[in-house]
């Protein structure tokens, strides 16, 4: 068979198919590592699993990478004569955190103590792998300025650990070379960050985006996009069932008055009713068990009982 430039070999293919099949679903919590994104609207989204995350092969892999470059940054920072605690050795699981009911939670890359420039300070350690053109714009501008993200992770995590102070270290991926930083503590900017979370977690309804324009470019990137601005109906789970709230450990049905497991939030029951806006249409009215949609053209739906049911809905979308 002649290969065509850009073909993927079989072999290839397997490995990638063999990454997605293995990846996991929707994220239980609010992630702190992404809770300095700026739209507040796509971390209400992923918290309510209304999109399910789709990452290709190729991705799952480069996240793999990521991984497996800590252990090396941790053999790299002991070689040098630095105390390394990466995991509890009670629980033999990482450092991390949870707060308001659990449904905001991180895992730290560890805590360090005789990093040279400060040798009596705990730091807090943060690792990071990043491309040519991305790493050369954090040498300029440092962390805060190129990868807001990550220093909103890291000034969450110092909170939280306890520590006043973060060693950041990064590696180009393309020549080796590697960038530190060390972090102050921010606790003006933590409890900005801290009542965020708070108002998303909390939130019945998606807050307002960063754009209405779905040309924007951060928009354009988003993984929400089809649910924000092209009216697709969100996934059909109980986070998006207006029935459900988040409580103290976990998720609440208002409507069984139980709680939700993981398993069961995400399998749902025939009750489901879409929370309104993640719908296209404008609601006009509603009844016991039911809530009814109206669009532009004068059609009407039902969704809940006498109408269509959430995943006849969500099916007919796709
Ligand atoms: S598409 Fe834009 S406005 Fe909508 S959630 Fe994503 S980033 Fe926010
Ligand atoms: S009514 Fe059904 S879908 Fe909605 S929260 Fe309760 S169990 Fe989940």
């Amino acid at each position: 068979m002649v290969k065509v430039p850009g073909d993927i070999s079989p072999t290839v293919q397997a490995i990638y198919d063999a990454y997605e099949g293995g990846r996991t679903g929707f994220r239980p919590h609010l992630g702190a590592s992404l809770i300095g994104r700026e739209c507040e609207r796509e971390l209400w989204y992923g918290f309510r699993w209304c999109t399910l995350p789709s990452f290709s092969g190729r991705m799952l892999r480069l996240f793999e990478t990521g991984q497996r470059e800590e252990e090396r940054f941790i053999e790299n920072l002991r070689s040098v004569g630095v105390e390394v605690h990466d995991h509890d050795e009670e629980t033999e699981r990482q450092y991390g955190f949870t707060d308001f009911g659990g449904h905001f939670a991180g895992s730290i890359d560890g805590a360090a103590l005789g990093i040279i420039e400060a040798p009596k300070t705990w730091h807090l350690l943060e690792f990071k792998t990043f491309n040519d053109r991305r790493f050369e714009l954090l040498k300029k501008h440092g962390v805060e300025i190129t990868s807001p993200e990550h220093y909103a992770q890291v000034i969450i995590y110092m909170d939280y650990m306890g520590l006043k102070r973060a060693f950041y270290l990064a590696v180009n991926k393309n020549t080796d070379e590697l960038y530190s930083e060390r972090i102050k503590a921010d606790p003006q900017y933590t409890a900005l960050l801290k009542d965020k979370a708070e108002r998303i977690i909390y939130a019945s309804h998606p807050p307002t985006g960063i754009s209405a324009d779905p040309a924007w470019w951060k928009c354009k990137c988003c993984d929400h996009r089809a649910a924000c601005h092209e009216g697709r109906p969100a996934e059909v789970n109980c986070r998006t069932c207006l029935h459900s709230i988040p409580i103290d450990g976990g998720w609440w049905c208002e409507k069984y008055n139980q709680t939700l497991s993981y398993k069961e939030q995400l399998h749902s029951c025939s009750d489901h009713l879409y929370i309104p806006e993640l719908l296209p249409g404008k609601v006009i009215d509603t009844g016991d068990d039911w809530v009814e949609y109206g669009f532009k053209d004068g059609i009407r739906i039902r969704n809940g009982r006498g109408g269509l049911s959430s995943r006849k809905i969500r099916e007919s979308a796709d």
